[in-house]
């Protein structure tokens, strides 16, 4: 078997039980074949073996992050970044919408992303007329950190037909100016709305461009695997995706799931979980219980997809929606049973102990997101009803019970960043400081399992994913920094140095 790569002089966490430390990692083609000491360098290498001298870096598996939206994460990496770190004022948002307009032909749409009038000087939001001043040529959306506002210009108002005459749309309200009635262009609960309904889809250039910024931003952080959870995610998209791969444009491998509305599109084209290879696959069905379906039709559902083949990926964070999952699953158990069917609850917020022991008995395993405690930790702290908080984003309780937990960063909703979320986990520490839960800090290992392993089983790729041992994908990962010996305070900091893909150098710092 021809060596390809040669990873040695590594300290390898292989995330293997049989074998987990080792020095030395010889890949053929997209896989390894051998995991030893760097005794067996001279047997390996052959004439063609690119070698890579790690110089003692740490080496392991590449990460998977088990729940994030990469439309939406285009979407945030071609806007405008209005965040705090960015922006002190409206006159700053003015300077930043002028300078991408003067970038972009007329009438086409910008957008902004995450300003916070908290954090602005004066704590004032900016209007249409601010935006108009700025790009008065350009429909301009900007977006609230909390995505429940968003602020439009004139130009984007007129297309969206929202005027002075718009009555209040049900569930949404239109603010105004108090002596005209006119639409000061602050709109709350309508960004939704205006981003499926008003703003075209990204055209093939934006789409490319987008892509290639999420690629970066998956690679440099050692993301060699990703789970797409977006409810919207019909057959369309799923083509879309299918595009990007083959044209080459995402290297990390996807599992996408299929949104409740659609599954059946994707039943007739003969798709269901696990379709797809190593590099593009169907996922689970992913169903809503925000907006929560009535019990009876929630059961429904589930028990059709499941008898369909899919396995199920239901969002709960509240206590009330993880119950209503769980209830569904019991249903659906009745009639053909879910273990071994790996049925996930996403978020899974506030899990008390009974939901947790129900949660084991149906085989059903958790996808959480270890970076909220870092980045709402503090909104937790002090929002939350005392009741809930002992069962807030926990992760110890479900391992010690043996539930499978995977992690994920729900991203553009927090950043992407594996090393975030394992340091999350280990400290539990929120970005002001405060620790949310001690008493379910996680070793480092456990973190990094979250993260390799435990994602792999969470999509039914444990065999091929998740650890680093032969028969499995060359998905591989240098660190400048072991995390099981840096003070986890520093595990943020940790940098990825190299990222491999199925044996490929696909980034290097
Ligand atoms: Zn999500």
């Amino acid at each position: 078997m021809p060596t390809d790569i040669i990873l040695k002089n590594a300290n390898v966490i292989t995330m293997d039980s049989a074998r987990p430390r080792a020095e030395l990692i010889a890949v053929s083609d997209d896989s390894i074949f051998f995991v030893g000491g760097d005794s067996e360098l001279e047997r390996l290498t052959g004439r063609t073996t690119k070698v890579i001298d790690c110089a003692g870096r740490t080496v392991i598996p590449g990460f998977n992050d088990a729940h994030l939206h990469v439309f939406s994460l285009v979407r945030k990496l071609l806007s405008i970044d209005l965040s705090p770190s960015s922006v002190r004022n409206v006159e700053d948002i003015k300077e930043a919408v002028r300078k991408k307009a003067s970038a972009t032909p007329p009438g086409t749409w910008i957008s902004g992303t995450d300003y916070n009038e908290f954090y602005l000087e004066g704590k004032r939001c900016p209007t249409r007329w601010d935006l108009d001043e700025a790009a008065p040529a350009h429909p301009v959306v900007l977006s609230h950190r909390s995505l429940h506002a968003c602020v439009l210009n004139s130009p984007a108002l007129e297309l969206a037909g929202i005027n002075a005459d718009t009555p209040e749309p049900p569930g949404a309200r239109i603010e105004r100016d108090l002596a005209t009635g006119e639409p000061n262009g602050i709109l709350i609960d309508m960004l939704n709305y205006i981003r499926s309904e008003v703003m075209p889809p990204f055209s093939d250039k934006e789409l490319a461009a987008g892509a290639a910024l999420a690629d970066k931003y998956f690679l440099e952080h050692g993301i060699t695997s990703f789970q797409e959870a977006t409810v919207s995610n019909d057959l369309s998209r799923w083509e879309t995706v299918c595009g990007l791969k083959l044209q080459g444009s995402l290297h990390s491998r996807i599992t996408m799931m299929a949104g409740s509305p659609y599954w059946r599109e994707f039943k007739k084209r003969n798709l269901k979980t696990g379709s797809g290879d190593n590099l593009m696959q169907l996922g689970a069905v992913k169903i809503m219980l925000e907006v929560q379906p009535e019990q009876v039709e929630l059961n429904r559902l589930a028990l059709e997809c499941h008898k369909a083949g899919f396995q199920l990926a239901f969002h709960a964070v509240a206590e009330e929606t993880v119950a209503a999952a769980i209830t569904a699953l019991e249903y659906v158990n009745k009639h053909s049973s879910v273990v071994g069917r790996r049925q996930r609850i996403e978020h899974c917020g506030e899990c008390p102990p009974a939901l947790l022991e129900k949660i084991k008995q149906l085989g059903a395993v958790i996808v959480t997101q270890p970076p909220f405690i870092y980045y709402s930790g503090e909104r937790y702290l002090s929002t939350v009803p005392e009741s809930q908080l002992p069962w807030l984003y926990r992760i110890k309780s479900p391992l010690e019970k043996g539930v499978v937990v995977a992690g994920s960063s729900d991203a553009p909703v927090v950043p992407a960043n594996p090393l975030m979320g394992i340091y999350a986990a280990v400290t539990r520490q929120a970005e002001s400081g405060q620790v949310l839960l001690p008493e379910e800090c996680i070793t480092v290992e456990q973190a990094l399992s979250l993260y390799t392993n435990n994602a792999a089983y969470v999509s039914f790729e444990e065999k091929i994913k998740g650890a680093l041992s032969p028969g499995r994908l060359a998905d591989i990962v240098i660190l400048s920094d072991d995390p099981t010996q840096v003070p986890p305070e520093k595990i943020k900091d940790i940098k990825v140095e190299m990222t491999i893909i199925g044996g490929q150098v696909a980034w290097e710092a």
